[in-house]
C-alpha cells in the first residue's frame, strides 16, 4: 500500500506543486489549507507523513507541531516543517518542536522527493538549518551592479543666505552662506565664498598645496565674508584664482582688498602667502581639466551672475541669488500664458535649460515675497516656474533664508514639491544643506 502524505499549506501553487510531484512518485496525498484543518485532517485520514507549512492560518505551524508531538495519537507521526524562513534559529525551533527535516522553500524538485524518500527508508534529515544555498536566479550569474566609479561630485559647503546663522533649529540645513565645491578629478572648483569657505579651507590645508579656482556669483556678503577665514590664502604653494564678472561698481580685487581692510581685519590681503590673481569674466567660456565654465547675468542687484559647468557630459548650474520674474505676484501657470512677461528672462532661461542640476534659490514664501520685492530673490512659485520653464531635472534649493529654521524649510519643500506637482514641471526638488554631496 502506498504512504500516505498530508500537505498542509495554505498556499494554494505551492501546495499543487508539492502534490503534483508526491502523486506522480505514487504516493496518496490530501491537503489541509490551515493548520486547524490540518489537525483535523489527521485524524481522519491517518497520514505516514505531514509536510506542515510554518506560517499559515488559524494555527501556526509550530503550534500544530507542537499539539501532534504531544498527543500519544498522533505523536509517532513523521512531520516535515516546510518554510520559506530559512534562518537558523527558526529552523532549530522546529527540530526541537520534533520535525523530522525541514524542507526551505523555494525547492528543487529533485531534492524534495529525495527528502521524502530518506524519511521513509529512515534514512536521518541532512538538512543542517539555514544553509539553503544563495540563488542567482534564473540567468544563473549573480546581479551585482556597479558603484559608480566618476570622480565628479558638487558639495554644498554652505547653503544660507544674507547671514550665517547658528542653533539647533538650523542644525538639519545648517547655517554658513553660500559656497560650493564642484571636484572633477584633480580640479576643484569654488564657487562663492560665503562662510562655508571656512571648512573647505580647513579639509583642504590638510593635503598637498593645489590650485583651487574660486567663482564668485557676486560680491554681496553672504558671498564672500567667509573669504579672510579660507586658510589656504595663507599657505605658501597655494594657487588662487578668483573669478568674477566686472562692470559694476568697484574691480574684484578692490572689493577683496576692501574687505581685509584695517578697519575690518587683523590681516590684509599682502600677508596672505598664496598666490591669488584676480580675473574678470569674459564672454568666453573658462576651461579647467574637463570642465567648460560659463556665466550669465541673474536678476539680482550689481553685478551677479550664475555660473555653468559642463562636464562629462553633465551639466550643472549655480545660480545662488535670481528674482525670476520681478514683482509678479500671480499664479505661476498664468505667467506661463504670457509669454511677454518671460521675455527679459528669456537669456537666464536658454543658459539653465536642461540641466541636470539647477542648485538655486526660491527665498520668501508669496507673503513674504510681497513686501520684498527688488531685494533680488524669487518667491517660491516664481522659481518653481524658472526650473519648469528651463526644464531642469533637478533642482537643489539653496540660498535659504536665516528666518526659516529647519521646520519651517521641511514645510517649504513639501510646498515647493506640491506646485511643482502643479506645474506639471518633472524636475525633482531638494533642499540643499550645509554638507551636501552628490556624485553626478
Ligand atoms: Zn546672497
Ligand atoms: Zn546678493
Amino acid at each position: 500500500m502506498s504512504k500516505k502524505i498530508l500537505v498542509a499549506e495554505d498556499t494554494e501553487a505551492m501546495s499543487r506543486l508539492m502534490v503534483g510531484l508526491l502523486v506522480k512518485q505514487g504516493y496518496t496525498v490530501e491537503t489541509a489549507e490551515d493548520g486547524e484543518a490540518c489537525i483535523e485532517k489527521v485524524g481522519t485520514f491517518r497520514p505516514d507523513l505531514i509536510i506542515l507549512d510554518i506560517m499559515m492560518p488559524k494555527l501556526h505551524g509550530l503550534d500544530a507541531l507542537k499539539r501532534l508531538k504531544a498527543d500519544p495519537e498522533t505523536r509517532s507521526i513523521g512531520v516535515m516543517v516546510c518554510s520559506a524562513k530559512s534562518y537558523k534559529p527558526d529552523l532549530d525551533h522546529a527540530h526541537d518542536a520534533g520535525a523530522a527535516a525541514v524542507i526551505v522553500k523555494p525547492f528543487e524538485p529533485g531534492e524534495f522527493i529525495r527528502k521524502i524518500r530518506d524519511f521513509f527508508s529512515g534514512v536521518p534529515s541532512s538538512d543542517s538549518a539555514g544553509t539553503a544555498a544563495p540563488s542567482a536566479g534564473p540567468a544563473g550569474e549573480p546581479y551585482l551592479p556597479a558603484l559608480e566609479t566618476g570622480d565628479l561630485f558638487y558639495r554644498l559647503w554652505g547653503t544660507r543666505g544674507s547671514v550665517p546663522v547658528s542653533g539647533q533649529k538650523y542644525a538639519r540645513h545648517g547655517g554658513n552662506t553660500s559656497c560650493m565645491e564642484l571636484s572633477s578629478g584633480d580640479d576643484l572648483l569654488v564657487f562663492d565664498a560665503g562662510t562655508g569657505i571656512r571648512e573647505l579651507g580647513m579639509t583642504l590645508v590638510s593635503q598637498k598645496p593645489r590650485r583651487i579656482h574660486i567663482f564668485v556669483t557676486h560680491t554681496h556678503w553672504d558671498h564672500i565674508q567667509g573669504f579672510p577665514f579660507f586658510i589656504p590664502a595663507y599657505v605658501p604653494g597655494f594657487e588662487l584664482i578668483i573669478y568674477g564678472a566686472s562692470g559694476f561698481g568697484k574691480d574684484l580685487k578692490s572689493i577683496f582688498r576692501g574687505q581685509l581692510d584695517r578697519d575690518y581685519f587683523p590681516v590684509q590681503i599682502e600677508d596672505m602667502r598664496a598666490g591669488i590673481e584676480f580675473r574678470h569674466l569674459d564672454d568666453k567660456p573658462v576651461r579647467i581639466g574637463r570642465c567648460s565654465v560659463t556665466a550669465e547675468f541673474t536678476h539680482h542687484p550689481g553685478a551677479t551672475v550664475g555660473y555653468k559647468i559642463e562636464v562629462d557630459g553633465k551639466t550643472i548650474v549655480y545660480a545662488s541669488d535670481n528674482e525670476f520674474l520681478k514683482g509678479f505676484l500671480g499664479h505661476p501657470s498664468s505667467a506661463a500664458k504670457e509669454p511677454e512677461l518671460l521675455f527679459p528672462y528669456q537669456k537666464l532661461i536658454r543658459f539653465a535649460s536642461d540641466a541636470d542640476v539647477l542648485i538655486g534659490e526660491s527665498q520668501y514664501l508669496n507673503d513674504e515675497y510681497r513686501s520684498k520685492i527688488g531685494w533680488g530673490h524669487s518667491s517660491l512659485s516664481n522659481g518653481c516656474l524658472f526650473a519648469k520653464v528651463a526644464r531642469v531635472k533637478r533642482w537643489i534649493v539653496t540660498h535659504h533664508d536665516p528666518l526659516h529654521d529647519d521646520d519651517f524649510l521641511q514645510r517649504k519643500l513639501n510646498l515647493t514639491r506640491r506646485l511643482l506637482k502643479e506645474l506639471d514641471c518633472p524636475a525633482t526638488a531638494a533642499h540643499g544643506f550645509d554638507g551636501m554631496k552628490e556624485y553626478l
